[in-house]
C-alpha cells in the first residue's frame, strides 16, 4: 500500500494579535478590546489542516527556546501534527504580531527568528526519516527560499507528490519548476510570480500556462469566492466555490492545500482532492482568525460527497 502520510517543511510561528476599534496611527497608543496568542505560520496552518483532514501529518520547522515554544508545540500536538521532526534551535521561536481594527482591517509583521534556522541537512535528514510514510511533501515560502527548494528537490527524488504554495511569493531559481507536482497559488501570488493579471478565468488559465512552461505539472489557481482552476498539459478544469457566508477569509489558502494535500496522500483522485481543499477554504472563511478556523473532515467530508452526489445525478 502506498503511504497515507504527508510531510510539511515550513514555517511556526506564535501569531500575537491586539483587536482594537480602529488601527493606531503612527506614534499613538489605542486601548485595545481583546487579545489572542495562538498557533501561526503557514506551515504549522497547513500542518494542522493536513492532520484534520485524517493524513498522518509530520512537519519538519524549527521552534526557539521561548515561552512561545511550548505554546506552539501544544497547538500542534492538540491538532494531531507529529513533532518528531521539529526541532528546537537556539534564540526564539517565530512571531506573527498581527493589529485587528473593528471592521477587521490588518496590519501584519512576520519575524521569522527561528525558522530561519531551519537547514537543508534538517530537510534531508527528515525526508530520509519519515519518507517510508508520506506520499506528499507540502511547502511554502516562509521559511529560507534555498531550503524550499532543495526540499523540493530531495522529495522529488525521494518519490514524493511536490506540492508547492509559493506564499509569500517570491522569485524562484529556474531549475527548481520542473521538481515541483503541483502548485497552489492564489490570484495575487500568481499575478506576483508570472507578471500575467489575474482577474477571471481566462488570465488565471494564462498564469496556469506559465508554471506548466517551467515543468510544473500542474497549477492550480485559486480564486477566492470564484472557486479553482486546475490546469495541466491535459486538461483544464474549472472548480466553482462552495457556497458559504463569509466572516474572515484568513487561513483559506492554508485549509485549501492542506486538506488538498491529506486527500492526495489518502490515495483520492486529483479532483476529489482539490474538492476537499475547497470545502475546507469555504469552511475556515465562515470562522474567524487563522488556525482557530481550520475546519475539521467531520465538516468537509460531508460537504464533498453532497456536491459529489449532486454532480453524478
Ligand atoms: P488564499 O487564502 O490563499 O488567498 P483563496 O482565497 O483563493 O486562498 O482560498 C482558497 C480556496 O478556498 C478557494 O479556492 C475556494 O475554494 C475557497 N474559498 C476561499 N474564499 C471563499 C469564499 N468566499 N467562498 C467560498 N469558498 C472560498
Amino acid at each position: 500500500m502506498e503511504p497515507t502520510g504527508v510531510l510539511v517543511v515550513g514555517s511556526i510561528t506564535a501569531d500575537v494579535t491586539a483587536f482594537s476599534r480602529r488601527l493606531p496611527r503612527r506614534g499613538e497608543t489605542v486601548l485595545g478590546d481583546d487579545f489572542t496568542l495562538v498557533l501561526g505560520g503557514k506551515g504549522a496552518n497547513q500542518a494542522v489542516a493536513a492532520a484534520h483532514s485524517g493524513a498522518p501529518t509530520w512537519m519538519a520547522a524549527c521552534v526557539g527556546q521561548d515561552p512561545f515554544r511550548d505554546i506552539v508545540l501544544s497547538g500542534l500536538e492538540t491538532h494531531g501534527v507529529t513533532l518528531t521532526e521539529v526541532r528546537t534551535v537556539e534564540g526564539r521561536t517565530g512571531v506573527a504580531h498581527i493589529r485587528v481594527d473593528a471592521s477587521g482591517e490588518n496590519d501584519i509583521v512576520i519575524t521569522p527568528l527561528a525558522n530561519t534556522s531551519l537547514d537543508e541537512a534538517m530537510v534531508t535528514e527528515s525526508i530520509e526519516r519519515v519518507r517510508d510514510r508520506v506520499g506528499v511533501l507540502l511547502l511554502q515560502l516562509e521559511i529560507r527560499t534555498e531550503v524550499a527548494c532543495h526540499a523540493a528537490r530531495e522529495g522529488a527524488t525521494a518519490g514524493l507528490t511536490v506540492v508547492l504554495d509559493p506564499a509569500p511569493a517570491q522569485e524562484l531559481p529556474d531549475d527548481v519548476w520542473p521538481y515541483l507536482d503541483i502548485v497552489t497559488p492564489n490570484e495575487s501570488e500568481a499575478t506576483v510570480l508570472t507578471s500575467v493579471q489575474v482577474t477571471d478565468l481566462e488570465s488565471a488559465e494564462r498564469a496556469a500556462a506559465w508554471f506548466l512552461e517551467r515543468g510544473v505539472s500542474h497549477a492550480i489557481i485559486t480564486l477566492g469566492a470564484g472557486g479553482a482552476l486546475s490546469v495541466t498539459k491535459e486538461r483544464t478544469r474549472h472548480f466553482p466555490a462552495y457556497a458559504v457566508t463569509p466572516v474572515d477569509t484568513t487561513a483559506a489558502g492554508d485549509a485549501f492545500t492542506g486538506f488538498f494535500g491529506g486527500a492526495l496522500a489518502a490515495g483520492l483522485d486529483v479532483d476529489t482532492a482539490i474538492q476537499y481543499g475547497m470545502a475546507a477554504g469555504a469552511l475556515a472563511t465562515t470562522k474567524a482568525g487563522a488556525s482557530p478556523s481550520l475546519p475539521g473532515r467531520d465538516e468537509v467530508e460531508p460537504m464533498v460527497n453532497t456536491s459529489m452526489e449532486g454532480a453524478t445525478r
